[in-house]
């Protein structure tokens, strides 16, 4: 039987590079994205054409009620849940906080802070042996952001990520003994579209001067720390937030 992992916002980027390489070591997956159905299901296609299996499901994850209905959506597709990659994240564009309205606030923290709680709320309460699960692992994306603030770019955006970092020690601590393995990892700066949405579509080159290997990180760099903290090879690992930062 294979493990299931779901992965919120893998339409592309990130997300979309850890659906390929665990559908490599195995995982059937679900693939959740929010808009943009086209580039969820030619990955779907990929990954079935390879032989692997994979859903696609639209929710966005700052809304209570689609993320109910995606996890309704995988039970009966799949009968188990083994991983959840909290994925699914978003900045707006680069600005001080005096021009940031509240609007964009909960918009911010809505994707990337309530998001996060919503899935890993319905994930427990699946994989949890206090509610008859077997276990399994949730690994949420934070940011270098979160250690570093993003002044002049987005601090509403690194003060959301330093909620997942706190959310991901205090749960790490709260299912310990459930069979629930809760981690972090922490990109730099990593060549996807989430700059373009920033604004500063070049933005990888310009901040790659300042990361002391010279260089902004590929999403498969990221997936790799993912699938590592995913698997039993981590089986003691729990409440670690994992920089992949290129020693920025
Ligand atoms: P990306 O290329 O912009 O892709 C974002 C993905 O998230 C897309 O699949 C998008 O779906 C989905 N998404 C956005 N809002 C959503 C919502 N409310 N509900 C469901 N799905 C949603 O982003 P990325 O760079 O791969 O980032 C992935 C994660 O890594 C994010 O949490 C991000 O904050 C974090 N991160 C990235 C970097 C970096 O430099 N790239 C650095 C540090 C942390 P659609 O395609 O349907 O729009």
């Amino acid at each position: 039987m294979h493990k299931v992992m779901l992965i919120t916002g893998a339409s592309r980027g990130i997300g979309a590079a850890t659906a390929r390489l665990a559908a490599a070591r195995g995982y059937a997956l679900c693939i959740n994205y929010r808009q943009r159905r086209d580039a969820a299901e030619q990955l779907v296609e990929e990954i079935e054409h390879q032989g692997g299996r994979a859903i696609a499901v639209a929710a966005d994850v700052a809304d209570e009620r689609q993320v109910a209905e995606l996890f309704a959506t995988l039970d009966p597709e799949f009968g188990r849940l083994d991983v959840l990659v909290n994925n699914a994240g978003m900045l707006e564009r680069q600005a001080r906080l005096e021009e940031v309205d509240g609007a964009r606030l909960l918009r911010v923290f809505g994707a990337n802070v309530f998001g996060s709680f919503h899935c890993a709320r319905e994930a427990i309460r699946r994989l949890s042996t206090r509610h008859g699960g077997r276990g399994g692992s949730i690994i949420n994306l934070s940011s270098i952001a979160a250690r570093l603030g993003a002044p002049n770019e987005y601090v509403d955006y690194a003060a959301a990520k330093a909620a997942i970092d706190a959310m991901t020690v205090g749960l790490a601590k709260e299912l310990a003994t459930e069979g629930i393995r809760v981690n972090a990892v922490r990109p730099g700066v990593i060549r996807t579209d989430i700059h373009a949405s920033g604004g500063e579509p070049g933005r990888v080159e310009r901040v790659a001067a300042s990361v002391p290997m010279g260089r902004g990180g590929e999403a498969e760099e990221i997936a790799n720390a993912i699938l590592w903290l995913a698997s039993d090879e981590a089986s003691y690992t729990t409440g670690a937030l994992l920089d992949v930062s290129g020693g920025r």
